[in-house]
């Protein structure tokens, strides 16, 4: 049942956008949002071309307004999440500029309550839930892998001695998942391990942002969940993997006041963004070639995108009137992949 109600969402790629809130203490809130409707239209004006010449509509298949909340957000991910015990490859992509609240949705705010959690936690805690409570025959495990992705070197961030170490990316098809056979596999079994390794590796991630500035922020990080099933009558085992990235910001930098290690960030970043939006394009128009080749993002995801895998983008966006053209570079991306 559940295989067709996948078969009946349109293609394998769904595209949310979601809108964040105005910060307090935020005195100008000039808007670029004009409006929103139920059926996934959203309609963004150029702050300094008033009137419908600077109006621009872009279509997506559900917009999040600023007063979404988590469990919101969440609902219309959860049965992309639950076909993961089943044996679907998920993909889920924040993508937008820095700023923009790609944290916020993934992870959530910093000390975050139960109520603030973001995908992550809520995905994890389903995905428990579903595989503990199945009356079936299936005996789950799962096990979660957490690297980062910085100038085109992938590390881990679960790595056994703590501090974030350089893994390779194999070439051999993984049937469970991550190209990155080196980096840790850590088996949980309940939320509250999750909990713990992600408190580790985002401290990991934070302890090198802090080294070079604000790092987190210009590299992608991804979280692999590996579930393994087995059916314990007739020995058949499946494999499953959701994979949750936050990925880096999205804003152009200008090349006139960047240079050295700055620029050569920023060009990884486009790089593999671009790749990333050529791969998600390619599968999308069921393309013979898929250029996966092109960046370490889309070569470590390479089997986890593709086939029968799911994706979801949710793209980002800062209302602010000052982010009008970074706005429209991230609904450009998007308007592309979708
Ligand atoms: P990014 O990861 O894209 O750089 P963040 O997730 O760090 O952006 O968000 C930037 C700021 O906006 C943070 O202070 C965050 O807590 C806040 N924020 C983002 N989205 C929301 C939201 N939906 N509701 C409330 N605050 C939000
Ligand atoms: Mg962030």
């Amino acid at each position: 049942k559940l295989f067709s109600e996948l078969q009946d969402l349109k293609g394998n790629i769904r595209v949310y956008c979601r809108i964040r809130p105005f910060l307090p203490g935020q005195t100008e809130k000039l808007s670029t949002i004009e409006n929103i409707s139920e059926n996934g239209q959203l309609v963004i004006a150029n702050p300094s071309k008033p009137g419908k010449d600077g109006q621009r509509s872009f279509k997506f298949n559900k917009v999040f307004g600023p007063d979404a909340t988590q469990g919101e957000v969440f609902a219309d991910i959860q049965p992309f999440v639950k076909s993961v015990v089943d044996g679907y490859n998920v993909c889920i992509f924040a993508y937008g500029q820095t700023g923009s609240g790609k944290t916020y949705t993934m992870t959530g705010p910093t000390g975050a309550t139960e109520e603030e959690w973001g995908v992550n936690y809520l995905a994890l805690n389903h995905l428990f839930k579903v595989s503990q409570d199945r009356k079936s025959n299936m005996v789950y495990e799962v096990a979660v892998q957490m690297v980062e992705i910085y100038n085109e070197q992938v590390r881990d961030l679960l790595s056994s001695d703590g501090s974030p170490k350089r893994v390779g990316i194999t070439t051999i098809s993984q049937p469970n998942g991550l190209a990155v056979p080196e980096a840790c596999m850590h088996p949980v079994i309940s939320t509250s391990d999750v909990l713990d390794l992600m408190d580790i590796g985002f401290k990991n991630r934070a302890v090198s942002a802090t080294a070079l500035n604000a790092r987190s922020s210009r590299s992608h990080s991804i979280v692999t969940v590996h579930v393994r099933g087995k059916n314990v009558k007739t020995g058949t085992v499946l494999y499953g993997n959701l994979h949750l990235i936050d990925l880096a910001g999205s804003e152009r930098v200008d090349r006139s006041e960047v240079t050295g290690h700055r620029l050569r960030e920023a060009q990884h970043i486009n790089k593999s963004l671009s790749s990333l939006g050529d791969v998600i394009f390619a599968l999308a128009k069921k393309s013979p070639h898929v250029p996966y080749r092109n960046s370490k993002l889309t070569q470590v995801l390479q089997s986890a995108l593709g086939g029968q895998a799911k994706t979801i983008m949710l793209v980002q966006l800062n209302p602010d009137a000052t982010s009008f053209s970074e706005s429209m570079s991230t609904l450009k991306f998007a308007e592309r992949v979708s």
